[in-house]
Parts: structure tokens; sequence; C-alpha cells
């Protein structure tokens, strides 16, 4: 039996509408981790679709309670032929963002999987589900076609990533020995061009907060008052301005990261730039000096979230009495995270903002990691990748979006190698989530192509 044959089989799978039905089943568990009504549906993910396809493959599963109570169960599975064997770790998350039912377009369900064209609609599609799927059923086909992997598996799944992963730091602390392996090959994410693979080594770090101005009980008649009562929306703007300039480069010397070597730049220049069809990217925002994929793989970038004052629904004539903007910051290895606010804190006070009150949110804090490029775990999936497609992927040193990826670089110690199987398109996090069927197929190819390599000698 050879290799193709594991691509033939994977490949049927996908055409015979088996991959369609396994995905439908998925996404019809309404696994909303924001919502806390959803709590158990997040549990008969992994008890009803994952545990029996895990035992089938034969997975031993241990289901655990999560560390933290605000978050959901984590399932481990390992399946060792034989412990002198190298061991792949994979992951992945059932959890999904809110529905938002309303706002999907007309005749599509977030939690239907509806086909129209070479694309497959559904929320969580994309964001993670079909991302497990597939290199489960990859694996499926390696072993069904070999009668052996060649190597050992484990596996986690965790239900609480779209609400920052709570927890999952602290189970891997507690877990070290179980999930010990030599590699972490795992899904998520896009693909930079929907025809060509992508791999990526890391992530962005990201934390939110709030900024905060609260000046006085109540608000009062912009007439009688106006011109007496300071404005907590006007300076609250102020303090932001001295944050990022009117063409978003950040001013804060610690928010700016050291790490954009000429290694890196180099690297980041060899990916395609995102000509994507919507939207286009302003070639006029950001750090002024940088290309715009230097920007967003190599550089930190500031964004508002969300920001209020008074009622904007409704406004009446009157000086509010606060303002809030909602902020974020996403970074990249070479800044240091522990630094990120009270740099903060130190900027507003030297600008005069000393009554802006800065306030984390809890669990909105993602560190950054990057993996060194010349790890051989690169090359070797690199080759296999190009070896099934024929042309070599995309590799971004570390995904712009971030991961809980330090769970697996830092705490377990493990080079982390992601290969994402959605597309930049994907509207992940928003109404109409889909993925493309022409991806899926390919990323099922790739997936059984790599894995069946693995199993003939890993780096
Ligand atoms: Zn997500």
């Amino acid at each position: 039996m050879s290799r193709n044959n594991a691509l033939e089989r994977v490949e049927t799978y996908f055409q015979g509408g088996e991959f369609f039905t396994d995905l439908a089943a998925l996404v019809a568990f309404e696994t909303e981790s924001q919502n806390p009504d959803q709590a158990p549906i997040l549990g008969q993910y992994l008890t009803d679709a994952m545990v029996p396809r895990l035992e089938a493959l034969g997975f031993e599963c241990v289901l655990h309670k999560n560390p933290d109570a605000g978050g959901g169960p984590i399932l481990t599975g390992a399946r060792i032929e034989d412990p002198s064997l190298p061991t792949i770790l994979t992951y992945g998350h059932g959890d999904v963002v809110l529905a938002q039912t309303e706002q999907w377009r007309e005749g599509l369900r977030p939690f239907e999987l509806i086909e129209e064209g070479d694309r497959l609609y559904g929320r969580g599609t994309a964001d993670n589900k079909v991302q497990h799927l597939i290199n489960l059923a990859a694996l499926e086909s390696v072993l069904a076609v070999r009668g052996r992997l060649g190597f050992n598996v484990k596996f986690v799944i965790e239900m609480s990533e779209e609400i920052g992963s709570p927890g999952l730091a602290e189970f891997m602390e507690a877990n070290k020995d179980r999930l010990k392996s030599d590699v972490l090959i795992a899904s998520d994410g896009p693909r930079l061009q929907p025809d060509r693979a992508t791999m990526f080594m890391g992530a962005r770090g990201g934390i939110s907060f709030d900024l905060t101005l609260d000046l006085r009980e109540g608000a009062h008649h912009s007439g009688n008052w106006g011109g007496l009562l300071a404005d907590p929306a006007i300076i609250l703007s102020h303090a932001i301005a001295s944050i990022c300039n009117a063409r978003g480069q950040i001013q804060i010397p610690a928010w700016r990261p050291t790490s954009l070597t000429d290694d890196i730049r180099a690297a980041i220049n060899e990916l395609p730039v995102n000509d994507g069809n919507d939207p286009k990217v302003d070639e006029d925002w950001g750090e002024e000096s940088l290309t715009p994929n230097e920007r967003v793989y190599g550089w930190n970038s500031f964004a508002i979230l969300a920001m209020t004052s008074g009622v904007p629904e409704a406004p009446v004539n009157a000086i509010a009495a606060k303002a809030r903007a909602t902020c974020q910051l996403r970074y990249v290895v070479g800044t240091k995270p522990e630094d990120i606010l009270p740099a903060l804190r130190r900027h507003l006070d030297q600008h005069g903002f000393q009554q802006v009150q800065i306030e984390q949110h809890e669990r909105a804090f993602f560190p950054a990691t990057r993996l060194d490029p010349a790890n051989p775990w690169v090359k070797y999936v690199e080759d296999s990748l190009t070896r099934t497609s024929g042309q070599k992927p995309h590799i971004l040193p570390n995904l712009a979006g971030s991961l809980p990826n330090d769970c697996f670089a830092d705490i377990l110690g493990l080079p982390t190698v992601w290969v994402p199987h959605s597309y930049l398109g994907c509207s992940q996090h928003a109404p109409n989530e889909h993925v493309l069927k022409s991806v899926c197929q390919d990323s099922l190819r790739l997936m059984a192509g790599l894995f069946w390599d693995i199993g003939t000698g890993a780096p």
C-alpha cells in the first residue's frame, strides 16, 4: 500500500459525501462558549462527537474538568503504537463564537451546514470544526491504508478557546507528562491564499483592556453646563490620540517590537501581498516604513474595538459623565507582555491623562510565540506539503491572529507547526462563516500525505 492510496482514500471520503455529513454533524452542536446557556452542549460535543470517533481510531480518551471554573471541559486522547516512535500532539477547539443568528444572510442558518457552490456555511465550520475534522479524517485514512500509523498521536480538544482558553495553561502545566510529545502539528486559522497551503509557527499575542474616564455622577444639561464641565469623550479621544497617531502608528516606545530582524523581514516579504477581494488593504495605514505584510506579521497593532459616551442610540442634550473605549494591542515576540499595561500607564500619566483608568479584561490575554524557522520540523512539514501539492507552502513566522500556542510552545516546550485549513474570506467570528470545499479537499490530501510521511520517519 502506498502514500497514494492514503490520498485516494481521503479523496473518496470527501467525494463520497461522508465529509459533508461529518461536518454537518459537528456544526449541529450549538457550542457557543460565550453563551452560558450552552454549557451542557460543550461537554456533549466531546462525549457524543469526539470520543466515539477517537476511540474507533484506537485512542484512549480522558474527559477532564477544566481547572478554571469559567472554562469548559477538556478532552485528551492518546494512541500509543510504540513508545519508541515519535509522538505528535494535535489540538482542536470545539467551541464557537456567538451564532449572531439574526445577522446571517437569508437562507443560511448558523447551526445547519448549507452548501452553496464551493462554500459550506455554518458557525464553527472554519473555526475550528473543519480543521480538527480534516486532521482526524487524514489520520483515519493513513491508519486504514497502512494498518498502523508509524507514530504515536495525542489529542487535546478544548471547549473554551473563544473565551480565551481559561484553564488551558494551568491544565497543560498539570498534565505535562500526559501530553509529552515531540511536536505539535495542529490546524486553526486561515491560509494566506486559498489555492496554496500555509504553515505558521506561532502567533501574535493579544491583550484587551478598557480605557475609562468617569468624571462625575450622571449627565448634565449641555446648555446650562456646556463650557463648565469637562467632557469625558473629548479627553478620552485625546488620550487615545496620544497612543496612536492618525494613521495608526503606535507612539508608546515599549509597544514597538524589537524583533523585526532582517531574517524575519525576508521571510515575511516572501509572502503574497494580501490582495484579497474584501476588504482592500489601506496602504496608508499603520507603521509608515513597513510593508503591509511586515505590519501584520512582524509588528504590533493597536485597535479600538468599541467606544461609547452618552447613549449613541438616543443622544440627549447633555454632557456625558463617562466615556469608555475597549482597546486591544496585538503584538509579536519582542514586546514584553508584562510591561504592556504599565508602559501605557506611564505614557498616559506623562501626557496628562492620569484620570484615564486602565482595566485589563479578564482572560483576554494571549502571549506571542514564534518558532525558529530553522527548526527541522519546519522543513519536514514544508517538504511533505510540497510533495503532495506540487507547490511550496507559504510560511509565516507567526499568525497575525492569536492562538493559545504558548501552551504548547512555552509550557510543553514543543516545536509548533500549524497548517490551517480555512481561508482569509471565511468570515470567522462574523455572520456567514464558511469554508471552501476546494480548500477542505486539498487539506485532506495534504494532511494524509503528511501523516503518511511521518510514519516513514520523523526528522
Ligand atoms: Zn475563533
